[in-house]
């Protein structure tokens, strides 16, 4: 439930509502706005006495929230989040371009990467270290080493780096790393990953799940929040459907669902969606008019001899051209793009 304070409600109210709440035993999540401030309540509403609340100084109304979902809820926190990192603010005034191989290959490769897409405007270096491949004799990853490389090519060029973690013990490494983490989308309802990811406190974005509808997947950002995790966001990556020309289907609607729905930011990935290169660009853009806060975009020095994700994956010159039609896509959206 929520409970909303009447417009420029006095500190003390507020304080005294927010101590009654806990007296009970429950959680309180506290947005302030220019005059309005209300207090979420999470946990086991029947212990709390709504008359008390009501009854109470500068209380306007209760709210009941009949989502499984409080934090990531916009009813609790109606104000965007933003994510900041030392290159790249990920939240509603800018548009983050996160770009980059599948994955980390070599020292040269993820440096060749790192200039192309720096240069063309992407402040964001992805390159996957633990790989979740579909067959265990497919390349899976550099781990620690390719961790290594990614660090210091993205040091050389001013960027932040983002490397999904498929595990624990992949989450143990990275947090030394890289400054965002990535679940994807095979580990969306990993709960104990979630809650490690939580704990950490590491900014992190959390892919969709292959099969997984819109209120799990914010149930799944619920686990992180609810650990202690604030920077949160989404990337929808495509779904399941029974659609065969592109890899998955991207759907751009969950854009606008989750615009509704939560405050966290929202990434779209048109190269997994599609497995595509030719419609990475029409769908970056769409993301761009939908409402999305940013893309994650694969690039490659050489595509066709990528270890994974070739097809889908751009060449350099395709991702510059990319950036250079969205910058005006993006002066019309009044957004900043980088
Ligand atoms: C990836 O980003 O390389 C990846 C494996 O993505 P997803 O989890 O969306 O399949
Ligand atoms: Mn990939």
């Amino acid at each position: 439930m929520i409970i909303v304070m009447k417009p420029n409600a006095a500190e003390q109210s507020v304080n005294s509502v927010l101590n009654t709440v806990k007296e009970n035993g429950l959680r309180t999540h506290r947005a302030s706005g220019e005059t309005v401030t209300i207090i979420g309540v999470v946990g086991d509403k029947t212990k709390l006495d709504t008359s008390t609340i009501l009854s109470m100084n500068e209380v306007e109304k209760i709210v009941n929230v009949t989502e499984s979902y409080k934090l990531v809820n916009k009813k609790f926190h109606p104000a965007p989040t933003v994510i900041k990192l030392p290159y790249t603010t990920i939240g509603p005034d800018s548009f983050t371009v996160m770009a980059g191989p599948c994955a980390i290959e070599s020292r040269e490769q993820i440096h060749a990467a790192a200039k192309a897409v720096r240069d063309a405007g992407a402040t964001m270096l992805r390159g996957g270290a633990f790989k979740p491949r579909t067959s265990p004799y497919s390349f899976q990853g550099l781990e620690e080493e390719g961790l290594k490389y990614i660090q210091e090519a993205a040091r050389e060029n001013a960027m932040d780096t983002i490397c999904e973690v498929t595990s624990e013990y992949a989450l143990e490494l990275a947090v030394k790393y890289v400054d965002m983490v990535q679940i994807g989308a095979r580990n969306m309802q990993n709960f104990e990953l979630l809650k490690e990811v939580g704990r950490s406190g590491i900014p992190v974005m959390l892919k969709r799940g292959l099969s997984s509808t819109i209120d799990e997947w914010l149930n799944a950002a619920e686990y992180i929040m609810s650990y202690g995790n604030p920077n949160v966001a989404l990337c929808e990556r495509g779904i399941r459907t029974f659609e065969t020309a592109t890899r998955n289907t991207l759907d751009l609607s969950a854009v606008c669902v989750l615009k509704e729905k939560t405050h966290l930011p929202v990434i779209v990935d048109p190269s997994h969606a599609t497995g595509v290169r030719a419609y990475v660009e029409p769908l970056s853009k769409a993301a761009l008019i939908t409402g999305a806060d940013g893309i994650i975009v694969e690039v490659h020095p050489n595509p066709p001899c990528a270890l994974s994700d070739g097809p889908q994956s751009l060449y350099f010159e395709q991702f510059d051209k990319l950036m250079k039609d969205l910058a005006p896509i993006a002066d019309l959206t009044g957004r900043t793009l980088h």
